[in-house]
């Protein structure tokens, strides 16, 4: 049945045939009524920006569902359909930003009314000033047209990029009859990938190439010859290395890619990619962000070298870049007599999700309860409401949880509808939840690993930020507006709860019996937070150097250097030496088609705010109620109204400490 009461999305209703003509109606109306707001010459707060938030809300109510299924339930239809927009969207986002009419009215309204405004409300007229700047607001019109044509190019390569990625990713299986070969392999997965060979009346055992599969060959196949096979597809995928005949090749959209990203900062004035990209951050320039990330490196490359040597002597054998992950399974089995996939049927993701509510409603004093019978696009999908102490909806949110053919890889959170209260209905925000675990297998549900556990927390933590903001206007609401180094705070943030003696009973129970999970292996279970967490920041370090590097030292005439600037990253940071032949980069959906690029370092960068932040509510106990909605009011309720570094010093007392991270690391000296 479909509901319609809340205007939520009807996705069922979504027709690929459709999905550009609508969009461009809706883009044409949007023209007409900027040109009427522009021509009647009312630059007022009222006037004029509260139907520009409509507007912008409007667009992105219709826009998010179509995005969001290209990622979840691609077809080549949808596909075709969503790339047809995505220059349509960009040239409207130019449009609009590069309005001089429109700037100087916003300059007005600052001018007029700045001192009538609510803190929140000046805030959103200096960013969109900003945005205005960065966009080339003041140029010459053949500049101002070459920004324009460059945006729209780079969201064209940029989807370009994800599609070679999804399909070499699908292009990938192998299929396996010989019992030997599967050898360590958790049941789940056996299981799984019998049933996906038998579904293509095949004998044996057929692997696709998703994260589950990779992971727990990696992890657990002892047979190092199946591991390599996996290792090489997972880190060529879309390159000249993949096997595909350069059908999927990356190689030339990357470089293209950085080119046009060095022009657009170029046209507007900055001397590189990542400064322009800094300009609405919280960190403030490349030799910060650069020196920031040295400083962890220094911290933690001795302890990632013993940890490697140690590694190494366990295994009795050179490593490979495949080999580490089974000898550090091994590793950490034998140290703290645990193995991750055998806590599985303590954390069935029922009872996970369950646990995991019940914190956020101990921490913020809501309420969630599921809803059934809402409009959906495919039937793994379950749907939520967060409901007020009083009982009134606070937001919603939808999850969409495990891995399947067609579905983009890895978890996010994302806007489906963004909270608005402009006079007239109030708009409620909802979410989507999206993960890729193991999918249930007969009747029983879906098993997680303790790691899972902690991407659920972590997702759900930029949930809490978009859907229990009290901000009313859409574009400094819940996630949106907020600095993008500062946005991984909350997730990261809730990620510690996951790793609580207080919370584990709350999220886990065995499968079968019920029984709690053991107090000695709950021990164990957080000893292991800090079991390599030397190595395990070097590769952070790795990624977020290279990010940094290539959008910062990028030179026309001498090409983008992707491969040299990762290979001389990797001398400088890391302890595992990979093969000649692993192209990770042309993976890296993050920082190439995602929006890190020149913000990697954003992770590190927001866990130390994290940590810190976490460290108050170990100080005062992590369900202090007089802590957690000090968080709740200076940081989660404010989304993109504040500047990040006010509302944590508002928070903490004080500014950002790395102690606090180096110490949950175990790396404190
Ligand atoms: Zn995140």
């Amino acid at each position: 049945m479909t509901t319609a009461i809340d205007d939520l999305p009807v996705f069922s209703a979504i027709k690929p045939t459709e999905v550009e003509g609508n969009l461009r109606t809706l883009l044409d109306a949007n023209r007409a009524e900027l040109e009427r707001l522009l021509t009647a010459n009312s630059a007022s707060w009222d006037a004029l920006i509260v139907p520009l938030e409509e507007m912008q809300h409007r667009l992105s109510r219709t826009w998010s569902p179509v995005g969001h299924m290209n990622g979840v339930v691609n077809s080549d239809e949808l596909r075709a359909a969503y790339n047809a927009c995505l220059p349509l969207l960009s040239a409207w986002n130019t449009d609009l930003a590069q309005n001089q009419r429109l700037y100087q009215a916003y300059e007005t309204v600052l001018k007029n009314e700045g001192a009538r405004l609510t803190a929140g409300q000046r805030k959103l007229v200096e960013n969109a000033l900003r945005d205005f700047r960065l966009a080339g607001v003041a140029l010459p019109p053949d500049k101002k047209q070459r920004y324009k044509a460059l945006v729209e190019q780079l969201a064209t390569l940029q989807s370009k990029f994800d599609e070679n990625v999804l399909d070499a990713t699908n292009a990938w299986s192998r299929h396996i009859t010989d019992t030997a070969e599967i050898e360590g392999l958790p049941a789940p997965i056996i299981e799984r990938a019998r049933v996906a060979a038998q579904a293509k009346q095949l004998e044996g055992w057929l692997f696709t190439l998703d994260a589950p599969n990779y992971q727990a060959v990696l992890m657990h196949a002892v047979n190092e010859t199946l591991r390599r096979e996996f290792y090489h597809g997972w880190v060529t995928r879309a390159s000249e290395e993949d096997g595909n005949g350069g059908r999927w090749d990356n190689s030339a959209l990357m470089d293209q890619i950085l080119a046009v990203r060095d022009e657009v900062a170029s046209v507007v004035g900055y001397p590189n990619y990542a400064e322009y990209s800094l300009a609405t951050k919280m960190a403030s320039s490349v030799a910060e962000v650069r020196a920031f990330l040295e400083q962890l490196a220094a911290k933690s490359r001795a302890v990632a070298h013993q940890e490697f040597a140690e590694l190494t002597r366990f295994a009795g054998r050179e490593l490979n870049a495949w080999d580490v992950g089974f000898y550090a399974e091994k590793l950490k089995r034998e140290r703290f007599d645990l193995s991750e996939e055998a806590l599985r049927p303590y954390f069935p993701l029922p009872r996970v999700l369950n646990g995991m509510f019940c914190v956020a409603e101990k921490l913020y004093g809501v309420q969630i309860v599921e809803r059934t019978g809402v409009d959906s696009y495919h039937p793994d999908v379950q749907f939520y409401d967060i409901l007020d102490a009083d009982g009134s909806r606070r937001g919603s949110f939808f999850v969409d949880l495990y891995a399947r053919g067609k579905k983009r890889g890895g978890a996010w959170m994302d806007e489906c509808v963004g909270r608005k209260r402009l006079g007239g209905a109030t708009s409620l925000p909802v979410a989507y939840l999206v993960c890729n675990f193991m999918p249930p297998v007969g009747s029983q549900p879906s098993l997680l690993t303790h790691s899972e556990v902690v991407t659920m927390f972590h997702e759900f933590g930029h949930g809490l930020h978009h859907m229990l903001t009290r901000v009313d206007y859409p574009s400094i609401a819940g996630i949106n507006g907020v600095a993008w180094d500062a946005v991984e705070l909350p997730s990261q943030f809730m990620e510690n709860f996951a790793w609580r003696a207080e919370v584990i009973p709350l999220i886990s129970a065995h499968v079968e019996t019920g029984a709690p999970l053991p107090e000695a292996e709950l021990q164990r279970l957080l000893g292991t937070r800090t079991f390599q967490a030397g190595m395990q920041t070097v590769r952070q370090l790795e990624f977020a150097l290279f990010d940094l590097r290539i959008h910062s030292e990028f030179e026309a005439a001498a090409g983008s250097k992707i491969m040299q600037t990762l290979s001389e990253v990797r001398s400088q940071v890391s302890v595992i030496k990979p093969p000649a032949f692993n192209r990770f980069a042309h993976s890296f959906q993050h920082i190439f088609s995602g929006g890190y690029a020149a913000g990697y370092y954003s992770y590190k960068w927001a866990e130390v705010l994290a940590a810190d932040a976490f460290s108050a509510f170990e100080e005062g106990g992590i369900f202090n109620s007089a802590v957690s909605s000090r968080f709740l009011t200076a940081i989660l309720e404010q989304g993109g109204s504040r500047d990040a570094m006010e509302a944590f010093v508002e928070f903490r007392g004080r500014k950002p400490q790395i102690e606090p991270l180096l110490k949950q690391l175990g790396l404190a000296a």
